[in-house]
């Protein structure tokens, strides 16, 4: 087709590489990255301690306006430790979206739970309310300050919602929802660092939020996840439990709970903070790229640009088009693939994955809709 020529011609000239590889999301580090990497080994405080892993926590707490920060090796484990500390425990239900990146669903399994995945919105392709709200009043009931599964006897401890791709879902009324059953909010905005709802930063609606810094997200530290908190003193448990659970002595090897080594060692803070410190040039720029795509496809027929939702300051991670059908979306990923401009389509949906093909859903309507249409085009920082 045609315009799937004229698509690829113009990411091309988007980032003036008319010929090489374009991949969807590479870092940059035109910071202090290099300066930051050099003290932090001149140091010799590589690992588990030293002055940046404090620099990056006070960073996104200050970012994000919250209480606390804790790191962690990676977004995955952040998340697995947030459903640990709102009390989830083997044998519990969790409720998350079907659409959503495999970490989700995995962090949910380690603490030996059950996901019950429910559809998003096709206004945010997060989590939708409404599709909560109708399985919660269907399939549960709530005794005591406890809600429970009708079908499974299992309770109900949490919920995660996702903001896909930085924008974020409508967790407000997730959140009434979640009050409302007594169930737990942890979300995972581990792609929604720099996404804004009425004003307030992602991942601090709940009682725990989590980041990630993997190599492909908005900013780096080569790896990594943060935990958000809104109370102080569970972000100081948070942080006791990452670092093996050692009570503070000089000398003895004292541990009072069962911990984890989950902390991120100081040299990946290092270039956290350094990317930290660009982040509002790559929001900005991330935000630029967004509104050129967004102008082109204003006028291409049957191929939407999928914009930030109402209320929302999306940080445009990965910009999406949704294409007319599925034979649509997988002529455009031959196309431009073929073409050396990397291009991807949404996750399987977490139910279809054998780990998972027993777990319950609900209709998942607007999950398989996106599920055949959603593309995700080269959304790296250009400057
Ligand atoms: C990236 C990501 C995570 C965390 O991934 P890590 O690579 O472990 O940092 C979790 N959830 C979602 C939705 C993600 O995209």
């Amino acid at each position: 087709m045609y315009v799937y020529t004229e698509i690829i011609r113009f990411i091309r000239e988007l980032y003036g590489e008319p010929e090489a590889f374009i991949p969807l999301h590479a870092p940059v580090f035109a910071g202090k990255e290099k300066e930051y990497l050099n003290e932090c080994i001149d140091s010799t405080f590589v690992s588990s301690v030293g002055k940046f892993v404090d620099k990056f926590e006070d960073m996104l707490t200050e970012h994000t306006k919250s209480a606390k920060s804790v790191v962690c090796v990676n977004g995955t484990n952040a998340l697995h430790l947030a459903l640990l500390l709102v009390g989830v425990e083997r044998n519990d239900e969790v409720l998350t979206q079907s659409l959503t990146f495999i970490a989700t669903a995995n962090a949910i399994s380690y603490t030996g739970a059950h996901p019950v995945f429910i559809d998003v919105d096709k206004e945010t392709m997060g989590l939708s309310p409404e599709k909560m709200k109708i399985w919660l009043k269907e399939n549960t009931f709530v005794k005591g300050n406890e809600c429970f599964n009708k079908r499974t006897g299992r309770r109900i401890k949490a919920c995660v919602p996702m903001h896909t791709f930085g924008h974020p879902v409508k967790i407000e009324d997730i959140a009434e929802i979640c009050n409302k059953y007594h169930i737990e909010l942890v979300e995972d905005a581990a792609e929604s660092i720099g996404s804004f709802y009425k004003g307030k930063h992602t991942g601090t609606f709940g009682k725990v939020g989590v980041l990630s810094f993997n190599g492909n997200k908005t900013i780096t530290a080569g790896g990594g996840g943060m935990l958000l908190f809104q109370d102080e003193k569970l972000g100081a448990y948070a942080k006791h439990l990452t670092t093996q659970a050692k009570t503070p002595h000089r000398w003895e090897f004292v541990h009072d709970h069962i911990g984890y080594n989950y902390r991120m060692p100081n040299i990946n803070a290092a270039l956290g903070c350094a990317q930290m410190e660009n982040l509002d040039k790559i929001l900005s720029d991330k935000r630029e790229t967004a509104m050129k795509y967004k102008a082109f496809f204003d006028v291409v027929e049957d191929i939407d640009f999928f914009d930030e939702p109402d209320n929302c300051r999306s940080n445009f991670w990965l910009n999406t088009i949704i294409l007319k059908d599925k034979e649509a979306r997988d002529e455009f990923l031959q196309r431009s693939n073929n073409n050396n401009v990397m291009t991807r389509p949404v996750w399987t949906l977490m139910n279809k994955l054998p780990m998972f093909a027993d777990c319950q859903t609900d209709d998942l309507t607007s999950s398989k809709w996106f599920e055949e249409r959603v593309v995700n085009l080269p959304s790296s920082v250009r400057k």
